[in-house]
C-alpha cells in the first residue's frame, strides 16, 4: 500500500475527471475552431470548461486564458507586464515559485530592475519592506498567494492595495491555493490570476490565466486566433475539459476538503509532536493552507529520511536538494533564515484526496524509528 502525502507536488486525478476527458480522446476529436458539427462540439465542451475555471475564481469566462501550465501563465503574465516599456520593474517576494523567478532574472536590467521583499521567520511578507519597495513606480508585482513548501498565505488584497497605488499590474499565483482555500479574482485585488489543473484533481499540462476585467492582454505565445487571440496554439482538448471538471468538483467540495485535509495535517502534527522528539514546524501556522506540513526532524539527514519513508511506502518531500555532495537548502527555507543544517532535516507532509485516518496512523507508527535511524546517520 502507498500512502500519498505529496499533494502539493501533484495529485491524483479524480475518476470523475478522467470519465470527462476520455470522450475528447476518442470520439469527439473535433479542433473547436472549425465551423462543422464536429468542431462546434468542441467549442462547447472548451466553452463548459472556461465556465467552470471563470467560477472558480470569481471571474466571467470571457476573462480566462487556457494555458498549458501555471509555469505558462506566469511568464505570460510577466511578459504582458514587462514587455510593454513601463518603467520601474518588478515586486516580488523572496519565496516565490522559479517560474517567477527564472522569466524575471532572464528580463531584470538596469532599466527594468527586480525587487524581492523578504519574508519574516513566519513566511510572511514584511510589510515596511513591501511599502518601501512601492514608494516609487512599478510595471510589475507578484505574489504568491499560497507557497508551495511551507503553504504560507499572504494578505494579498492589503498587497495588492500597495502596489496599485503605484501603478503595479498585480499578478498572483494561485497554484497551490485553488481547491483547498476561496480564490476571488477581485477580493484578492489582482489583475491577473494563475492556476494549474494538476494541483487540484484534474491532469498534467492544463493551466489558466485569468485576467481583471478590462485587461487586454499582450500574448506571449502568438499564432491563430484561439484564446481570442491571446494565446495561440490548438487546444489540448481533453487536457481543458479536465482542468473545467476538476475546477467544477473543486468548487462544489471546497469547504469539505479543507475540513478534512485540515484534520488529517492537524492529526499528523499531533502526533508527531507526540512521538518524536525535536520537532519544529516551519512557517506561519494560523496563515497556512489546510494541507500543508513542512517540519524540520532537528539532526537528521533528511534525504535519509525520505528515502527511508519512500521504501515503507510513504510519498513526501523534501526541504534541501544535495547538489554537487553539498547540502543545498532551498530558497524558501533560506528566505525564511533557515541553515543548511536545519534545512537538510525538513520534509513537506501535504495532504489531499485519498488520504484518510489510518494512512495518518501508520505513518505516526513508522516514523520514529525513521527519524532515529535518519539522526543517527548523522552523529
Ligand atoms: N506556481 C506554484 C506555486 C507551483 O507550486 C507550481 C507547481 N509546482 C507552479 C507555479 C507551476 O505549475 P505547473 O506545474 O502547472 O507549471
Amino acid at each position: 500500500m502507498r500512502i500519498y502525502l505529496d499533494h502539493n507536488a501533484t495529485t491524483p486525478v479524480r475518476d470523475e475527471v478522467v470519465d470527462a476527458m476520455l470522450p475528447l480522446l476518442r470520439e469527439q476529436y473535433g479542433n473547436p475552431s472549425s465551423t462543422h458539427a464536429e468542431g462546434a462540439a468542441a467549442k462547447r465542451a472548451l466553452d463548459r470548461a472556461r465556465d467552470a475555471v471563470a467560477a472558480l475564481v470569481g471571474a466571467a469566462p470571457g476573462q480566462i486564458v487556457f494555458t498549458g501550465s501555471a509555469t505558462e501563465a506566469n511568464n505570460t503574465a510577466i511578459h504582458h507586464a514587462l514587455g510593454n516599456g513601463a518603467g520601474g520593474g518588478a515586486v516580488t517576494t523572496t519565496i516565490e515559485h522559479p517560474s517567477v523567478d527564472e522569466p524575471l532574472a532572464a528580463l531584470e536590467s538596469e532599466a527594468r530592475p527586480w525587487v524581492r521583499v523578504e519574508v519574516d521567520e513566519s513566511g510572511r511578507v514584511d510589510t515596511a519592506a513591501w511599502q518601501a519597495a512601492l514608494s516609487e513606480p512599478r510595471a510589475l508585482v507578484v505574489v504568491i498567494l499560497a507557497n508551495n513548501e511551507i503553504g504560507v498565505l499572504q494578505d494579498l488584497p492589503r498587497l495588492a492595495d500597495v502596489a496599485h497605488r503605484v501603478g503595479a499590474h498585480v499578478h498572483v499565483d494561485a497554484t497551490q491555493a485553488l481547491g483547498k482555500i476561496p480564490v476571488d479574482l477581485q477580493a484578492l485585488g489582482a489583475d491577473s490570476l494563475c492556476g494549474s489543473a494538476h494541483k487540484f484533481n484534474g491532469p498534467k499540462g492544463a493551466g489558466f490565466l485569468a485576467l481583471a476585467e478590462g485587461v487586454q492582454l499582450t500574448p506571449w505565445i502568438r499564432g491563430g486566433p484561439q484564446e481570442k487571440r491571446r494565446r495561440g496554439g490548438t487546444e489540448n482538448m481533453a487536457g481543458l475539459v479536465g482542468l473545467g471538471r476538476a475546477a467544477e468538483l473543486a468548487r462544489l467540495e471546497l469547504t469539505e476538503r479543507a475540513e478534512r485535509s485540515a484534520r488529517l495535517r492537524d492529526r499528523l502534527w499531533e502526533g508527531m509532536q507526540e512521538k518524536v522528539p525535536r520537532v519544529r514546524r516551519n512557517g506561519s501556522a494560523e496563515h497556512v493552507l489546510p494541507n500543508t506540513l513542512n517540519v524540520e526532524f532537528e539532526g537528521a539527514a533528511g534525504d535519509i529520511l525520505l528515502e527511508a519513508l519512500d521504501l515503507e511506502g510513504v510519498a513526501v518531500s523534501a526541504g534541501a536538494a544535495c547538489a554537487s555532495g553539498s547540502i543545498e537548502p532551498s530558497h524558501v527555507l533560506r528566505a525564511l533564515r533557515r541553515t543548511p543544517e536545519q534545512a537538510r532535516g525538513t520534509l513537506r507532509f501535504s495532504t489531499g484526496h485519498g488520504n484518510d485516518e489510518a494512512q495518518i496512523d501508520h505513518v505516526l507508527g513508522i516514523l520514529p524509528s525513521l527519524v532515529e535511524r535518519a539522526r543517527e546517520a548523522l552523529r
